[in-house]
């Protein structure tokens, strides 16, 4: 099983990282996890088409974790010659977001239909919520010996949200989106082969006075409590993401150090791109 961070940035634009999205290629399949800005110039990266993505996973609907799902959505669209529908799977709400962006596309699939004749369906989707709750555990993709599971996060004000575990042949990685710590994520993390988790560094976001920055501080995980989550859990590897605010060359150390203070096992963090083999 490969992941691969296919974004490591925040909400804020960076010219060298996308936005928050991960990659997990594992027997044939292709899953994504969350959409943020620049997805699909880093899946080219990775040497992947939208077209080869076998399913989406929304871990919340924040939108630095969603902005790109319509180029992910028309560019399978104009690069399918059959109807090729995107599975995505994402926490209550996600649907009307898929609805009201399929709306949104209305002048362009009108334009691209009536100009190309062999193209003659809309965009196609199939958007399944996923109703999660407390510390319960829910299948919600299967194909072959690969299983993605999900639970519920606490990322509040911001709810549902919604942490992913891809399971096969003994392998497992769990992508935990934005969440505090909390059993939801522990029960879906326990004795899985990496965490992936998105990070702030409250030490310097505190120093920064402004009030919109400080608002972020409540309801995401610091290195040292994602390190304390994947050493509760007995994860194998935790993989650091979505670093905010952006460490600046040669800092990326410091956030492995900081996780390392509660955490035993190795830890990975770094720049877009890298793959971590589990
Ligand atoms: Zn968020």
């Amino acid at each position: 099983m490969d992941v691969t961070l296919l974004g490591t940035g925040g909400p804020l634009p960076d010219a060298h990282r996308a936005g928050p999205a991960t990659l997990v290629r594992v027997a044939g399949a292709n899953l994504l996890i969350d959409a943020g800005r620049g997805v699909l110039m880093r899946l080219s990266a990775a040497g992947l088409g939208v077209g080869q993505v076998h399913a989406v996973f929304l871990t919340h609907l924040h939108s630095d974790h969603i902005t790109d799902l319509g180029d992910l959505i028309t560019t399978r669209w104009i690069t399918s010659f059959t109807p090729s529908p995107l599975p995505v799977f994402g926490p209550v709400g996600t649907a009307k977001i898929l609805d009201d962006l399929v709306a949104s596309l209305e002048a362009d699939v009108s334009y691209r239909m009536g100009h190309h004749e062999d193209l003659s369906w809309v965009p196609p989707i199939e958007v399944t919520e996923v109703d999660v709750s407390g510390t319960d555990i829910v299948e919600v993709w299967q194909a072959g010996d690969v299983v993605v599971t999900a639970a519920a996060t606490d990322h509040r004000p911001v709810h549902p949200s919604i942490a992913f575990r891809v399971d096969h042949a003994g392998s497992s990685a769990v992508l935990a989106g934005d969440t505090v710590p909390c059993g939801g994520l522990d029960a879906l993390s326990a004795g899985a082969g990496a965490l992936v988790h998105t990070v702030i560094r409250k030490d310097l976001i505190e120093a920064i006075p402004i009030q919109r920055l400080q608002d972020t501080l409540d309801y995401h995980s610091s290195p040292e409590q994602a390190g304390d989550t994947a050493q509760r859990a007995g994860v194998g590897t935790l993989v650091l993401t979505h670093y905010v605010p952006a460490p600046g060359p040669g800092e990326i150390e410091q956030w492995k150090d900081l996780a390392a203070t509660t955490f035993d096992g190795p830890i990975a963090a770094g720049d877009d791109l890298l793959t971590v083999t589990i």
